[in-house]
């Protein structure tokens, strides 16, 4: 059998399978967006890792080294926001062909270490590798929470309202205007915005930590692989069902006007990823709570759906309530084209 019948998370369901965690400091191993171990009598520690591939991930006919530094600082970042946690400290390894210029290597290091330090995040160690061919970045952050203010992507029950921080789909409409249109002069500032979303996105680290400490969030995930997929995962560990309805679905101005003429591209916000948004559930009754932290943070926080019984799967709706059709959930390694 090849991995590509399996898929990415068909792949890892099957590791996790094979690795039941049942160590008594584990409280979460495989299958959230970070592991969750007790640290202390207060605190839990949360451990992530993330690699970005050159021409999987990123090309460089579009990224700089610098964004690209940044960026694999901000997608492990995001995933400590997720769980409502603090990051702390990071490890680096980069996987280089020999003729990288040390250029690149400092450039790449200055992206990291300004968006390490924003956040407050040292870097404490790393690898470093020869590679036949391609450029690898791969991050590894460390974070700790409050033990009573962890998130974890089970825990939504059917009546919760979902909810999403800031607008998705800019960051795929950015890619697919790299793609398409490479370093020609782009002159609408809304799709440049898009462009930029999709280079340097800026993880939702304050806005995890508040989402934690009012407590009102029964689960959460960040928004990488793409909203339905990434809803999938919540809805797979909390045992539930979920519909969205796509009007509700928060757009950047670029990607609103896009559709204009793309219509068919409003699978960019439903399975487009890389926005790194917050992704959450919470009971009916919070929200007047949320409208408020809405306001207090200055971001939006939109509900999009509701969950449901398990039997009714994962749906989104169009205007009148009729099941959309999806050609694509999301991100997914090795099936993805
Ligand atoms: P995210 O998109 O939030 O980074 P992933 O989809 O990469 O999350 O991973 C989901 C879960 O599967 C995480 O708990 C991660 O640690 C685990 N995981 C992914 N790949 C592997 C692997 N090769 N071995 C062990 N655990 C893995
Ligand atoms: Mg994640």
């Amino acid at each position: 059998m090849e991995i590509k019948e399996l898929g990415e998370f068909g792949l890892i369901k099957r590791l996790a399978e094979q690795f039941s965690t049942s160590h008594p400091r584990v409280i979460k191993g495989i299958g959230d967006d970070a592991s969750v171990t007790i640290q202390d009598d207060s605190t839990y520690l949360l451990c992530t890792t993330d690699t970005l591939v050159e021409d999987i991930h990123f090309s460089l006919k579009y990224t700089s080294s610098y964004n690209l530094g940044r960026k694999a600082v901000s997608i492990s970042l995001s995933d400590i926001a997720a769980m409502g946690g603090t990051p702390t400290f990071l490890l680096t390894s980069i996987i280089l062909p020999p003729t990288t210029s040390l250029d690149f290597v400092n450039l790449l290091y200055k992206g990291i270490k300004e968006r390490a330090e924003e956040f407050g995040v040292t870097l404490i160690g790393g690898n470093t590798t020869s590679s036949p061919d391609k450029i690898i970045i791969s991050t590894t952050m460390l974070g700790e929470v409050p033990k009573n203010h962890v998130i974890l992507r089970k825990g939504a029950s059917v009546g919760d309202n979902i909810y999403i921080t800031g607008s998705v789909g800019g960051s795929a409409l950015g890619m697919k205007i790299w793609k398409e249109k490479g370093n020609s002069i782009i002159t609408d500032p809304f799709l440049k915005d898009a462009m930029l979303a999709h280079i340097d996105p800026c993880p939702r680290v304050r806005e995890g930590r508040k989402i934690a400490e009012k407590k009102f969030a029964t689960s959460m995930i960040d928004i990488s692989d793409g909203l339905i997929s990434d809803l999938r995962h919540i809805a797979e560990q909390s045992i539930v069902g979920a519909k969205v309805w796509a009007k509700k679905i928060p757009i950047p101005t670029g990607l609103k006007r896009w559709l204009l003429d793309h219509p068919q591209d409003i699978t960019l916000a439903l399975g487009g990823g890389e926005d790194y948004e917050l992704l959450f559930t919470a009971s009916k009754k919070k929200g007047n709570e949320i409208g408020a932290l809405s306001k207090e943070l200055d971001i939006p926080i939109t509900q999009i759906g509701e969950i449901v019984p398990k039997e009714n799967g994962v749906t989104v709706l169009d205007e009148k309530d009729k099941v959309f059709h999806l050609t694509s959930e999301g991100f997914e390694h090795f099936k993805s084209s």
